[in-house]
């Protein structure tokens, strides 16, 4: 058993936010666990609730198309949220819940060590730049600690807002770059955004 999934048994056990008592189960988060790429979303919705998995639900469909854009299936990377835990009615989480669950996402963190971390939505973006905003974040990898975060738009945006599909599919073309390797995101044109702004 890998540390992550020994990390899993342990968030399927917790009880130490509210959040707990609500939820069918837990969803610690899946994926390769030697995966260099690391997606963090916001919280588990209700299908995600029903099935102990991240992004299975709508959005997931359009994540998945999303990583298949740059060549990539969700059994070659890792994906998790911030809470693991889904707030009543979606709901957004409340800082008290981010905060309890947080030590299981920074762990999460330090033993899958990604190269690069995906931050899918605003949520996930204010746990590495506290004070940015997703519109101006979005598409431009920054530095953090050892590793790199490519701020992105949450996919359930792009759902009911169509225009923002093409969005997400442009940033989602630096990943490979980011990666290191040789894919689709070689052709692009777009330079800049592949720049790292150190902080
Ligand atoms: N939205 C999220 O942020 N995470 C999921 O797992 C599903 C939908």
């Amino acid at each position: 058993m890998s540390e992550l999934d020994e990390l899993a048994a342990v968030i399927r056990q917790c009880d130490q936010c509210p959040l707990s008592k609500e939820r069918t189960q837990a969803v610690p988060g899946e994926g390769n666990d030697q995966s260099e790429v690391m997606f963090i979303g916001e919280g588990p919705g209700f299908h995600e609730d029903r099935q102990g998995r991240p992004f299975v639900g709508a959005s997931g469909k359009f994540l998945e198309e999303l990583l298949a854009s740059i060549g990539l299936t969700r059994s070659q990377v890792y994906i998790t949220n911030m809470v693991k835990c889904r707030p009543p009615g979606n709901r957004d989480p409340f800082p008290s819940e981010v905060e309890a669950c947080s030590k299981y996402l920074d762990a999460q963190i330090s033993f899958l060590n990604p190269k690069v971390i995906v931050t899918l939505g605003r949520h996930s973006l204010t746990k590495f730049f506290a004070n940015e905003k997703i519109t101006q974040a979005r598409g431009k990898p920054r530095a953090w600690k050892n590793t790199v975060v490519l701020p992105v738009l949450h996919p359930a945006a792009a759902l009911y807002r169509s225009q923002l599909k093409d969005v997400m599919l442009k940033d989602f073309q630096a990943i490979p770059a980011l990666l290191g390797d040789e894919g689709p995101s070689s052709h692009s044109d777009d330079q800049t955004s592949h720049q790292l702004p150190m902080l």
